[in-house]
């Protein structure tokens, strides 16, 4: 049998071992570096849309993923007081799309991952250092601390504040404050029932979301100076922000921990790269395209990156060309999404209600359409495909 080529992947988040996974099926020798001591992610949900689900299917985990998950679209926006903006629901949405938006907790989305993988594929513990992208003529390498790994191919999937970036490309600026800062929360189920929601707030919103065993799902963003940080703790900003909000925001608050509580400033790329690789090295997900969470697509885009850029892994050119204008449309249409939900000033929010009542009564799936053109997307080459490899 002819030696396969060798990958080196750096980041063991959804992008880096989607990755691992997919070019793993078609035969790559690969290696997964993580800076981190485990492959734990933050204990948060995570929402998949069709799209990345049927680049899941193409891995053989898009189904076990549907299982695991609860379906999404049930609900709808709400204001603060509780009135309903819009309306959509589960089944609308899946027919839409050809099937269904789901939430899991993202460990679970991790693990199964990584169960697609031979053992010792993954180093934890690893910070790894793009020491040189390679050519047509020579590999890419990487080091750690210890050792320096020849590779065909380098993956760089190390998330939105990239260092393998910033050497690829170092004209470009980076990640830039978003202006807005998250927090995320898992909890018991509040004791009195509830539709799964997102409210929009001025300058704020949260969103309540159940998951499959029973935990609730909650996040919330508001307009904050970047690396502000609550005086006491983050639980009891979010009481401040919105514990006068509808129900079930207060009996959420009073279920969660403050620990449990986590909170993020948003750092997404303000402006696209001119190229997601250069010589032999690939960027995938958010180090290629960090964009903020309002369409719930940063870590679909990683998926989709990912097993494309495992069907077409020798052409990385292509895979540029396949990636690039898609993700800088949603990266711009999530950017959209944000300045409209969280509109700041009491007339801007007025308005933005006032219209999305009207146009919810003239085309009820108003919110769905949102994710036209997104959520609709298939991988665009047939399961099973060999595809060429890096030369
Ligand atoms: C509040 C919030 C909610 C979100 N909700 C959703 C959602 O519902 N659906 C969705 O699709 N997306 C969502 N996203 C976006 C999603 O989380 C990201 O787009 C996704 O996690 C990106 O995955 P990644 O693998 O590219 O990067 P990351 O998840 O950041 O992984 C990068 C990995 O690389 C490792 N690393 C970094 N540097 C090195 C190094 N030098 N050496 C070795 N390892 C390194 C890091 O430790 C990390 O494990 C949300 C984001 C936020 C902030």
């Amino acid at each position: 049998m002819a030696q396969s080529s060798s990958a080196v992947v750096i980041g063991g988040g959804i992008g880096g071992l989607t990755a691992a996974a997919a070019l793993h099926q078609q035969g790559w020798q690969v290696t997964v570096l993580e800076r981190a001591r485990s492959l734990e992610p933050v204990g948060a949900a995570i929402s998949l849309a069709p799209n990345s689900l049927r680049a899941l299917d193409l891995l053989g985990i898009g189904e076990e993923i549907r299982d695991l998950a609860a379906w999404q679209g049930d609900g709808g926006l709400r204001t603060p007081r509780g009135r309903w903006l819009s309306r959509s629901n589960a089944e609308a949405a899946a027919a839409r799309f050809g099937g269904p938006l789901v939430l899991l907790h993202r460990a679970t989305l991790v693990a199964t991952l990584a169960a697609l993988l031979p053992p010792g594929t993954v180093r934890a513990d690893a910070t790894a250092t793009l020491a040189d992208p390679g050519d047509s003529g020579r590999p890419a390498r990487v080091t750690t601390a210890d050792d320096d790994l020849e590779a065909d191919l380098v993956v760089a999937a190390d998330g939105v504040h990239s260092r393998a970036r910033g050497l690829l490309f170092p004209g470009h600026p980076g990640a830039v404050y978003a202006g807005f800062t998250t927090w995320r929360v898992l909890t018991p189920a509040p004791g009195e029932r509830f539709a799964s929601h997102e409210t929009w707030g001025r300058g704020c919103l949260w969103g309540t979301h159940p998951l499959k065993d029973g935990q609730v799902y909650a996040y919330a963003a508001a307009t904050a100076p970047a690396g502000e940080r609550a005086p006491d703790d983050e639980r009891a900003e979010l009481l401040r922000r919105f514990g006068h909000w509808h129900h079930p925001i207060p009996a959420v608050l009073a279920a969660a921990r403050p620990e449990g509580v986590l909170r993020h400033d948003v750092h997404h790329l303000a402006e696209p790269l001119p190229a997601f690789h250069r010589g032999r090295t690939a960027l995938v997900g958010d180090a290629a395209h960090a964009m903020p969470p309002t369409l719930g697509q940063g870590g679909n885009q990683a998926v989709e990156d990912a097993v494309v850029l495992a069907l077409l892994a020798g052409d990385l050119p292509a895979y540029t060309a396949a990636r690039l204008p898609r993700t800088t449309a949603i990266a711009r249409r999530a950017v959209r999404a944000a300045g409209m939900s969280m509109a700041g000033s009491r007339v801007a929010a007025a308005v933005r209600d006032t219209a999305i009542t009207a146009l919810s009564k003239a085309a009820p799936a108003l919110l769905l359409r949102g994710f036209d053109g997104i959520a609709d997307w298939s991988p665009p080459y047939a399961a099973g495909r060999t595809p060429a490899r890096n030369r």
